[in-house]
């Protein structure tokens, strides 16, 4: 006598053990991704915006700055003199010193070492956000 032996009588629960599996790995892996994203999305608002408000500062800083330098130049210069004396310069060296590093960018003399702004300290809020 032949038999023959056909599965197909487990479908039903076959069909509904991958489809719950599938649902449940997609729609957990779904949450776990979205929730990630959003702390994600979230830090890099924070970021974003503290590096803003440093960026605004700076600016601010480098536009006193400007016009100290524009209304007050030999005070200025006395600054930045001072400033190589405390690095270890004589008086002498250190006034030569700011007096040639100002007439070629004082701006960027005085927001280099008077400051500590410099092309690569200077808050970038669009790269700290991405990062
Ligand atoms: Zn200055």
């Amino acid at each position: 006598m032949h038999i023959e032996r056909h599965k197909n009588h487990r479908i039903g629960w076959l069909r509904a053990a991958v489809l719950g599996a599938n649902d449940g790995i997609v729609s957990t892996a779904s949450l776990i991704l979205g929730v990630a994203e959003a702390g994600a999305i979230s830090m890099a608002a924070g970021e974003y915006l503290s590096v803003c408000s440093q960026a605004d500062t700076e600016q601010a800083d480098l536009e006193r700055e400007r016009l100290e330098l524009a209304g007050y130049p030999k005070h200025e210069h006395e600054e930045m003199t001072a400033i190589y004396v405390g690095r270890g310069l004589n008086e002498a060296l250190a006034a030569e010193v700011a007096r040639q590093l100002m007439s070629h960018d004082a701006l960027g003399a005085h927001s280099r070492d008077e400051l500590g702004i410099t092309d690569t300290s200077a808050a970038r809020p669009e790269l700290a956000a991405c990062s």
